[in-house]
């Protein structure tokens, strides 16, 4: 399955947070969809609608992301 990159140091490593600052480890498909790392996990509570870069200070919108 192809991953989108983050913009700034291209890797697919990213996180999502809920109302109380927990980190859940997601990455982000081509189609951008935001899925879990762990296909276990709930994603309730969590704000899809914003991912963070786990190699750098980048966060914005999954639709932001690169196909490289
Ligand atoms: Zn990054």
């Amino acid at each position: 399955m192809r991953k989108l990159l983050c913009p700034q140091c291209k890797i697919t490593g990213m996180y999502v947070k809920n109302a109380n600052g927990e980190r859940l480890l997601v990455y982000i498909t081509k189609e951008g969809n935001v899925i879990p790392k762990d296909s276990a996990a709930s994603i309730e509570g969590f704000d899809m609608t914003e991912v963070f870069c786990l190699g750098c200070s980048w966060h914005g919108s999954p639709k932001q992301l690169k196909l490289i």
